[in-house]
């Protein structure tokens, strides 16, 4: 891509978000904090809001015509979710709240009743406290074992310390994809064959890949992988579970109630099909009507595009990252066209609190986070209580890196000038 299509992209995209047109303490805003949400586009907001205005009926109880109309609008979604993942069928979709509960189900239903205490759970340091938290409590209550991936030098996960970790003692490997503190795109395609060698499922957190580049879980060969809507340009309270429809099958229910029944007794119950054995109680139907909303627009731009874009955004912001000595970045470094990375940059400035820097940004109008981004082990082993972070998205443009570079640089002369 050119730096002019570029500039075309990016600048045709910006008109769909009405939110990114608005000033900031005095400044225009510049929203850099796309790794914990993303913004939503207006093809998003008017599908919820048509949903509300002309289709708002219960869903799979089509005894009118606007029931009918919700429940096609939401299976429609499921089809687009599982097309847009590559999912072999629409059955191995499961729509969830968000990635959280995604993982949780998987712990609940496939890890409580598989694992037998000393089996293995291998994740990695890297995770987020979404794929942690709820292995620690499946350990606890199984006697399973939980194991962690080291990170290598360059702030990646250390595939040769997986090696040496996996036996035929794991039953699981839940990794992520994509680290939203470090940035590293982990190699899940020979993790998950290794991990298949000796046995074990994978889980693949995919929060911070599904939202920016091409995802086929068929190619990847992963059990479950789970995304939240939210991130990648959807509302919040709508996420999904992928996993492969022999596993699902095979899976008791998460939480019992409506919609996931075939039959019910007063002492005992069938279950329904899938992917509607896990979906409990009346579903976030606008919501998910909206997350199909976000897969078509996203579609329609092309994700091999975001991620190519993005691609040539992470290779600015390095360069111009570069340029200020004082600053650690964690996590690799990308190669110069911007490869072997997300867009997003984890740092901190000697002497300065991550919180500190955030707020005097906010007064540029430039958005950032800071933290531990829910990734404390790591940030332990960082050996910082926490970091700044810049995360971008395909509407974000040279100039909001120009504008962060710059506010960035008046910060620490800021702090230089109390300092001396
Ligand atoms: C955001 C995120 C999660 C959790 O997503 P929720 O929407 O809060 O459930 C998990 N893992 C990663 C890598 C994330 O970025």
């Amino acid at each position: 891509m050119t730096i002019a299509q570029e500039r075309t992209l990016a600048a045709k995209v910006r008109q769909d978000f009405p939110i990114l047109h608005q000033e900031v303490n005095g400044k225009p805003l510049v929203y850099l904090d796309n790794a914990a949400t993303s913004q939503k586009p207006l093809a998003v907001l008017n599908a919820l809001r048509h949903y509300y205005e002309r289709d708002n009926a219960n869903v799979h109880r089509g005894a009118h015509t606007l029931s009918v109309r919700a429940t096609e609008a939401y299976e429609g979604a499921r089809d687009k979710v599982a097309s847009f993942v590559n999912a072999a069928s629409r059955q191995e979709i499961v729509f969830t709240r968000n990635a959280s509960e995604a993982i949780n189900l998987v712990a609940y239903t496939w890890g409580l009743n598989t694992l037998q205490p000393g089996d293995e759970i291998i994740l990695s340091v890297m995770e987020h406290h979404s794929n942690i938290v709820p292995w620690q409590l499946i350990a606890q209550k199984t006697g399973a074992v939980l194991k962690h991936v080291n990170l290598t030098e360059t702030g990646e996960l250390d595939l040769e310390h997986f090696q040496q970790l996996i036996s035929d003692k794991t039953k699981l490997v839940s990794v992520v994809h994509v680290s939203n503190t470090l940035g590293c795109i982990n190699p899940v395609e020979e993790i998950i064959a290794i991990a298949h060698r000796h046995g074990a499922k994978v889980l693949i957190d995919a929060c911070q890949s599904v939202p920016h580049m091409p995802i086929d879980v068929q190619a990847m060969d992963c059990d479950w992988l789970v995304a939240s809507g939210h991130k990648m340009c959807a509302p919040t309270g709508i996420g999904f579970l992928y996993g492969k429809l022999d596993l699902l099958m095979a899976m008791p229910p998460f939480m019992g109630g409506g919609e996931m029944i075939a039959e019910v007794f007063l002492d005992h119950s069938t279950y329904a099909e899938l992917p509607h054995k896990f979906e409990a109680g009346t579903p976030a139907i606008g919501e998910a009507i909206s997350l199909g909303a976000a897969v078509d627009y996203l579609s329609n731009l092309g994700m091999d595009k975001i991620h190519a874009y993005e691609e040539e955004l992470t290779a600015y912001l390095f360069k111009q990252l570069h340029g200020i000595p004082e600053l650690k970045v964690y996590g690799p470094q990308p190669t110069e066209d911007g490869k072997g990375r997300a867009a997003l940059a984890s740092f901190t400035l000697p002497g300065l609190d991550s919180s500190d820097i955030s707020a005097l940004l906010d007064q540029e109008g430039v958005a950032i986070r800071s933290g531990h981004h829910c990734t404390q082990p790591l940030h332990r082993i960082l050996g910082v209580s926490g970091t700044a972070r810049a995360s971008l998205y395909f509407y974000n443009s040279r100039e909001d890196i120009d504008a962060f570079i710059t506010a960035l640089k008046d910060t620490i002369d800021f702090f230089g000038n109390i300092m001396d």
